[in-house]
């Protein structure tokens, strides 16, 4: 696949610029089945002397090859997308379910490679779009640094002479409970190594996280002293970081909507007993994910939250 990815993409855009090609012409025409949400069909296809690979010419006709070469069975890209979008909002529906669903709307029995099939399409289907997406924002010049400094339009947009806030940002970080990973030693069998990586300049790297994993134990040292001398408070920490919010030091409705947010969170701290925490930790390799959020919601950052917890 990632050898002919740049003319699949190539002919992806051709795609959506001109629409399929026309597979009427009964010269060099061939046929190749194709499940979809309209059942199974055999559907002819046009070889065009631009075409150097099979997949190359199903996608000018708007469908992928269930394999890179070969291909004896093709799935339409309309039918990725509407996947793409349930998926998006029910991750629950897998691609399992979905040849499930196929092949039940074709009036099929199981066929047991159905699913293998769509994995691979859907992979090659992913590849182009996250291509085609790289290629827009490159053309737009929006690198890394231009999605952080764009998350939150209402936050992160200044105009001229705009009035500073008092809080020029408000965002809140909290951690859940599922995509935990049961750490190895306490599994049978071989690990099998994961070679996927994620693309999204949202999520943190272990390495990147590490950075900072001796900051609260000495911030804690710096706090405790600050609290020996209540005078020497300051909004500035050592290393020059803003502090965080202290509910003590505001006054009025800001201070008692703060203090109704910390007791929800006490509640719920309470609620994960430490006892509970304690064996959770010593059985997992990967605890849940932390993640930081705006105040509108938007995802700024995350990471795993590997034999930690919150701190
Ligand atoms: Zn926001």
């Amino acid at each position: 696949w990632q050898e002919q990815m740049p003319r699949l993409i190539e002919a992806y855009l051709a795609l959506k610029r001109n629409g399929p090609v026309d597979s009427t012409d009964e010269r060099d025409m061939w046929h190749i089945e194709v499940i979809g949400l309209e059942g199974i069909t055999t559907h002819p296809f046009v070889h065009s002397d631009n075409d150097s690979r099979t997949n190359e010419m199903l996608v000018r006709h708007g469908y992928i090859g269930a394999s890179p070469e070969k291909v004896l069975l093709a799935f339409p890209i309309a039918l990725l997308e509407v996947y793409r979008q349930i998926h998006r909002v029910c991750p629950r529906y897998s691609l399992g379910t979905l040849s499930r669903t196929l092949t039940n709307l074709a009036h099929l029995g199981i066929r047991h490679r159905l699913a293998e099939q769509l994995s691979t399409v859907y992979d090659a289907y992913l590849e182009i779009m996250w291509r085609v997406d790289v290629s827009v924002q490159c053309a737009m010049g929006r690198e890394a640094s231009w999605y952080m400094q764009n998350v939150c339009a209402p936050f992160l947009y200044k105009t001229r002479n705009e009035t500073p806030l008092k809080f020029s940002w408000l965002g809140c970080m909290d951690r859940n409970n599922s995509l935990k990973l049961v750490d190895s030693t306490f599994r049978t069998g071989t690990i099998r190594l994961d070679s996927h990586s994620t693309v999204s300049s949202r999520w943190l790297s272990p390495e990147q996280v590490d950075i900072f994993k001796d900051e609260v134990a000495e911030a804690q040292k710096v706090s405790s002293k600050i609290n020996d001398d209540p005078d020497s408070y300051d909004d500035l920490q050592p290393n020059g970081d803003v502090a965080w919010l202290n509910v003590n030091k505001l006054s009025g409705a800001e201070a008692d909507e703060l203090a109704k947010c910390l007791d929800t969170c006490v509640e719920w701290w309470k609620a994960a007993g430490p006892e509970a925490r304690k064996k959770m930790f010593a059985l997992f390799a990967i605890s849940g994910i932390f993640l930081t959020v705006c105040r509108h919601g938007h995802v700024v950052v995350m990471c795993d939250m590997i034999r930690s917890s919150e701190l």
